[in-house]
């Protein structure tokens, strides 16, 4: 018999989950003003709200807190992960930041200004919020198919070259300091860019002389779908992708809280000194000294053993391999998830999981709160709240997709919980027809509202 794949780690320290009645969801969700963000954990039996920050750090990472340095500057703990950082990206210099969009905010404040134009396949919400609040515009440049959420494709996170560089040819390239490749693409569902698809990326920008600037949260899970599905990887390493990728870039901004598998960290890399030295001055005013940068000098430490073990082939089989499992439950029930399924999440498509519901009253939204009334499973609204508002219009933006993200943290739950997941969201699946209204906002910030929305429901 054919050996069966199984995790490759074992549970040395466990953290107990608290279950919860139906009529203690009902209020404790009705006090979140139907906002999941508001909900305590422990009002949360399986929480699939984000990957980001969730997982579970290793023996060898808990081993290096211990080992942490709290220099103020220059501190070993610094010089380990800029090594560590050095040899997984190749990138020369860095600047460590307390999480992704820090670095964001440090990167942009160098580059990007008023009237700018920031094209990209599907920005990431925060990084969308940072080019917005500089008054600048991102361009959303990926492929069409990524938004047909049935059509099997490998690279459904590619940018259309055609879409870049309509942008690159209409407009003064002094309004386009880089473009921005999120690997893998997060808004589209998780899904990888190819290899080819950031060489020519690379290529095009080069020849109009835009900077290329990689969104890195999760660059080992795009790293392990070259591989897999890629022609011409299959036998080059996760790490020797990894540093062919990076090689096409100028600049990266990574949340360490994904990949890299910590709970709390960001770092930016460069390969140009003075961008590094221009960007300095930024980190020093809103994170903290080079040497540190909103880090602890343990959590420099951990981040740098996290960045080796995100980059293990074994690790990124049994974590994508997960993922997939789940996906794969809830399509053998004909419940419309996005397909492939991507690297950290399983998409749900609310369009047509709840047809009835109209799409002002946040089908997405609905269907978290569903989800979590059945099961007290914590997913996440990827769609109308999420869009936020138009700058200019303030009218509501409608995205072409409706989604509930369920995303799996690192090494955290196992398959059974997997397998619950399956259950509550098939018995949702089963009552979807008597799912008709849904809910009206009352309540909103300015600019990524969906943290802190207050909602209300709709009576039928
Ligand atoms: C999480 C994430 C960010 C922001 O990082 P934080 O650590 O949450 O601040 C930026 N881009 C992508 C693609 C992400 O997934």
């Amino acid at each position: 018999m054919k050996l069966p794949f199984a995790e490759s780690y074992r549970i040395k320290m466990v953290e107990p989950l608290h279950r919860s009645t139906l009529p203690e969801r009902r209020q404790w969700i009705e006090e979140a003003h139907y906002n999941l963000f508001n909900l305590k954990s422990e009002q949360v039996y399986i929480d699939l709200l984000t990957d980001s920050g969730t997982g579970a750090m290793s023996q060898l990472q808990w081993a290096e807190m211990m080992l942490g340095d709290e220099s103020y500057a220059g501190a070993s703990s610094y010089f380990k992960l800029k090594n560590a950082i050095n040899e997984i990206t190749g990138f020369p210099f860095f600047l460590p930041t307390h999480q992704g969009r820090a670095a964001e905010n440090v990167l942009f404040s160098s580059l990007i200004k008023e009237g700018d134009l920031i094209p990209g396949n599907a920005h990431f919400d925060t990084t969308k919020g940072h080019i917005e609040f500089r008054k600048a515009e991102a361009v959303d440049c990926t492929i069409d198919q990524a938004y047909d959420i049935n059509l099997d494709a490998p690279f459904k996170g590619n940018i259309d070259l055609k879409k870049l560089e309509q942008v690159y040819s209409t407009h003064s390239v002094e309004k386009i300091p880089c473009v921005i490749i999120t690997v893998t693409c997060n808004t589209a569902g998780g899904q990888p860019v190819s290899m080819q698809n950031i060489r020519e990326v690379s290529t095009l920008s080069k020849k109009y002389g835009v900077r290329v600037v990689f969104d890195a949260a999760r660059f080992a899970e795009n790293a392990y779908f070259i591989k897999t599905r890629e022609a011409g990887y299959q036998d080059t390493s996760i790490r020797e992708i990894v540093r062919e990728m990076f090689s096409y870039g100028d600049a990266m901004t990574m949340s360490s809280k994904k990949d890299a598998i910590v709970n709390m960290g960001g770092f930016i890399g460069f390969r140009d000194k003075e961008l590094f030295e221009q960007s300095s001055v930024f980190n020093i005013m809103f994170e903290g000294f080079v040497t540190y940068g909103g880090m602890s000098g343990r959590d420099m430490n951990a981040l740098a053993q996290g960045l080796y073990e995100g980059t293990e082939y074994d690790f990124l089989e049994t974590r994508i391999g997960q993922v997939a499992y789940l996906g794969g439950l809830l399509r053998e029930a004909g419940i419309p998830v996005q397909y492939p399924f991507g690297g950290h999440a399983i998409f749900v498509d609310a369009n047509s999981f709840l047809p009835h519901v109209p799409r002002e009253e946040f089908k997405a939204q609905t269907l978290a709160v569903e989800l979590y009334l059945e099961g007290g499973i914590r997913g996440v609204e990827i769609g109308a709240i999420l869009a936020d508002r138009d700058p200019i219009t303030r009218e509501n933006r409608y995205p072409a997709l409706e989604l509930l993200r369920l995303a799996i943290p690192r090494r955290t739950y196992t398959n059974n919980h997997m397998n619950y997941v399956a259950a509550a969201l098939i018995n949702v699946w089963e009552r979807r027809n008597t799912i008709r209204r849904g809910y009206r906002i009352v309540k909103e910030a300015p600019i990524l509202r969906h943290f802190t929305v207050t909602l209300e429901k709709i009576s039928e």
